[in-house]
């Protein structure tokens, strides 16, 4: 496997960086993870985009253009010879010294690496999963912007320890208001009556890709798809509830703290999408 790291590939042991880069000492860079289906990088210039987004909110300046940037993302594919993967693009503030300044950082580091697709389990996506809600909160909007996929992702672990001492794999945070924002690294939707419900970015959401390339295909399918700040009530009250992620792309939620969504098992609505999805990605990517 060969790792893009700072103008060079480099092998998965030499992919080291150093204990005073800023990104190690202080979470201070930047990420995203992007999903390769059969040698397409889906939405590969979204994924970009909001990449650069996060650094200029953060004033990091990303040392390549967004289109050498891009080809780098092609690249590093092709090296490693992968029609399936995730890349993980990484951007830290780079070496400084212990101050928190990002100033003593010279040189923002880049790493690309593109590996072998790890799945979740086929009979997930058939069965649905059981989630609960946890006490950590999502930042707020006002404060570092949850539309920043900084390296500080400390919420979302705890996130997973919390759903892990439930026994479940995922969980949903709140906001400082008790509204419903997302999972740890996932959207979450729910189906009401026929109609199409996630929260808006400003309660405390990440506006995901995948949340966008499924807000897009049910309006297309001719659903009512609204934006649309909702509660835990809303959820366990939910006919169908799913979360939506480049890992988890679309997967059925069927309990919620406890509560049956729905009949138990994936919705129509649900695996409607999910059907769609999976077409889309490969008619939708780069090349
Ligand atoms: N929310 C958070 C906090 C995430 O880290 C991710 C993963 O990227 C998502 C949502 C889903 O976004 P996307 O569909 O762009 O992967």
């Amino acid at each position: 496997q060969l790792i893009f790291l700072n103008g060079q590939f480099v092998s998965k042991k030499d992919a080291v960086v150093s204990v005073y880069d800023h990104g190690f000492l202080y979470g201070d860079g930047v990420f995203e993870g992007i999903r390769v289906y059969e040698g397409n990088v889906f939405r590969l210039q979204e994924h970009v985009d909001r990449l650069y987004d996060s650094a200029k909110s953060i004033m990091l300046s990303i040392p390549y253009s967004k289109q050498e940037l891009s080809d780098l993302v092609v690249e590093t594919l092709r090296v490693n010879d992968l029609l399936n993967a995730y890349i993980r693009v990484v951007v830290s503030r780079g070496v400084g010294n212990l101050g928190l300044d990002p100033a003593s950082c010279s040189r923002p580091q880049v790493i690309v690496i593109a590996e072998e697709l790890a799945l979740f389990p086929k009979e997930l996506y058939e069965s649905g999963i059981e989630i609960v809600t946890v006490a950590t909160r999502r930042n707020r909007s006002d404060v570092l912007s949850p539309k920043v996929k900084s390296l500080n992702y400390l919420n979302n672990i705890l996130v997973r320890i919390e759903a892990g001492l439930s026994g479940v794999n995922e969980a949903l945070m709140l906001n400082d208001q008790g509204y419903v924002a997302e999972g740890s690294a996932d959207n979450v939707f729910i189906v009401k009556n026929g109609e199409i419900l996630t929260p808006p970015g400003y309660v405390g959401a990440l506006e995901g890709i995948t949340r966008n390339a499924i807000m897009e295909i049910a309006r297309n399918l001719g659903f009512s798809m609204r934006e649309e700040v909702f509660t835990r009530h809303d959820v366990y009250v939910a006919d169908e509830v799913f979360l939506t992620g480049t890992a988890a792309e679309v997967i059925a939620v069927v309990k919620v703290d406890g509560r049956v969504v729905g009949d138990g098992k994936p919705g129509a609505v649900t695996n409607q999408l999910l059907k769609e999805f999976r077409k889309t990605v490969v008619e939708d990517g780069v090349k």
